[in-house]
């Protein structure tokens, strides 16, 4: 086994693999690359969605398996067959369709679906995609073999539906059987979002998953770069549906960036950036049928403080309690939390005065809460009401929390929108400043806010750009 000088490890989104077309441009371009890389796949467009809802038609007896099989292959087979010409070997697919079939009959005579089965099942679009990315890379000329994260030892802590990975093990497993393939010139082409838990268990790591499983393989061979291929050309100033000037943000820190993927920002899954960052390897998030550089993330570095792109997300409620003594009780707080956490209800957010408390959650769990809160009674509380309808702002830059001037300008940018704020917090991490708003004043607030923050004043004579360059 040989060091590779510089492994680089590409994770190609099933957003991205939409038709046979895609397909060729992509494994294409991996072709043209002067060194293989690793290539980590996430299910072909659309497939993990047909995954879960069979599993649904089974149980409701409603399903055709015949039909869905049939379906699967055909979209499989005609993927590959724009990018090769000879006669196309199914013997691969049709291996994991058998499977496939095995395990939805066996629900079909139990009538239910275990968190176990339900996981084996959705792990099966990325089986596919390996399979057919590294018959498409062949034809392209490129030696490639497709690998399945469970036999070659991604290793999770075996919680189905949202797995953590078991990072040391895994490193132990896969680092010299990727590294002889690199090697000789080969691409592994590994299945993304699911590993195996010690007991054999296929886990998967929750919906978009396959970017926390290029991070982890990217952390095991020490990669000196992670490439994620996606639909968008990497993260932008904004929402694009929203704004349609956002523009690409071309650096952003492991800090700032997981400030937006926590947010729920559709880029990247959330838990990306933990295994990259233990080892400090880059991130570039690209689009991949564009020749744009897109957004790289990485440690920070000396540049000015700045704003980098404002994170929303919708869907919350807000309950509020009232009581006058409510400060001079010790452990309402404490009471509160305990609560609610035993009802399995997170706590988004929250602000606090003398005699207000307000928590930020999500907007199904609102009613539920103020009744439970109601139920439990909390001493000194006098009136509790739970109200949804709001969005959460979250606007990301360096150092954000540490000047004073960046909370003002933005304030009186929503206030002369004629826009409420609610919920004020500054993050822990100092990258991150977020609010709450009405969700009717959402796009309002968006809008301006897009405007002074990122379109206005050029870069120079604004003065939230212009602050000297701080630590780290
Ligand atoms: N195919 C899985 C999903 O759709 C994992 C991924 O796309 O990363 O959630
Ligand atoms: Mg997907």
């Amino acid at each position: 086994m040989s060091e590779q000088a510089g492994t680089v490890v590409i994770k190609v989104g099933g957003s991205v693999l939409r038709t046979p077309p895609d397909i060729v441009s992509v494994t294409e371009r991996i072709s043209r690359l002067d060194q293989p890389p690793v290539v980590v796949v996430s299910a072909l467009n659309g497939t993990t969605d047909s995954l879960f809802a069979v599993i649904e038609e089974v149980e409701d007896g409603t399903a055709s398996l015949d039909s869905f099989i049939e379906d699967i292959r055909s979209r499989h087979q005609q993927m590959l067959s724009a990018g090769v010409s000879r006669s196309i070997d199914m013997a691969p697919i049709d291996a994991v369709l058998e499977d496939l079939r095995e395990r939805l009959q066996t629900i079909q005579h139990r009538g239910e679906t275990t968190p176990r089965a339900r996981d084996a099942i959705c792990a099966i679009g990325e089986r596919l995609a390996a399979r057919v990315i590294a018959m498409s890379l062949q034809e392209s000329g490129s030696a490639a073999v497709s690998i399945d994260a469970d036999e070659l030892g991604v290793i999770t802590d075996g919680i189905f539906g949202r797995a953590t990975v078991r990072l040391a093990e895994t490193t132990d497993r896969i680092r010299e059987p990727l590294l002889d393939h690199l090697a000789e010139g080969t691409i592994p082409v590994i299945t993304g979002y699911f590993g195996r838990s010690n007991h054999g268990d296929i886990t998967t790591f929750g919906r978009g998953g396959s970017d926390y499983s290029a991070a982890i393989i990217s952390n095991s061979l020490d990669a000196t770069r992670l490439e994620i291929w996606k639909d968008v050309e990497g993260f932008l100033t904004a929402d694009p549906a929203r704004i349609s000037s956002a523009k690409v943000v071309p650096f952003m820190t492991y800090d700032e960036a997981a400030e937006l993927a926590y947010l729920g920002v559709q880029v990247l899954h959330p838990r990306t950036l933990e295994p990259v960052r233990k080892r400090q390897i880059p991130v570039v998030v690209r689009g991949a049928h564009t020749e744009t550089p897109g957004t790289k993330i990485g440690p920070p570095r000396e540049e000015p403080d700045q704003l980098r792109a404002i994170g929303t997300r919708e869907g919350f409620g807000i309950v509020r309690m009232h009581g006058s003594a409510m400060a001079y009780e010790p452990g309402v707080g404490a009471k509160v939390f305990q609560t609610l956490s035993e009802h399995d209800i997170n706590i988004v957010n929250m602000a606090a005065s003398q005699a207000t408390f307000a928590l930020l959650v999500n907007g199904q769990d609102t009613d539920r809460a103020a009744a439970i809160l109601e139920q439990t009674g909390i001493p000194t509380v006098e009136a509790i009401s739970g109200e949804r309808g709001y969005s959460l702002i979250c606007i990301v830059g360096r150092n954000i929390g540490l000047r004073e001037g960046v909370a003002g300008r933005v304030f009186s940018v929503v206030g002369e929108a004629g826009v409420n704020v609610d919920m004020i917090s500054v993050g822990s991490s100092n990258v991150a400043m977020s609010f709450v708003v009405d969700e009717s004043d959402l796009p309002t607030a968006m809008q301006a806010l897009h405007m002074a923050l990122f379109e206005h004043a050029s870069h120079e004579n604004d003065p939230v750009e212009r602050s000297s360059v701080t630590g780290s």
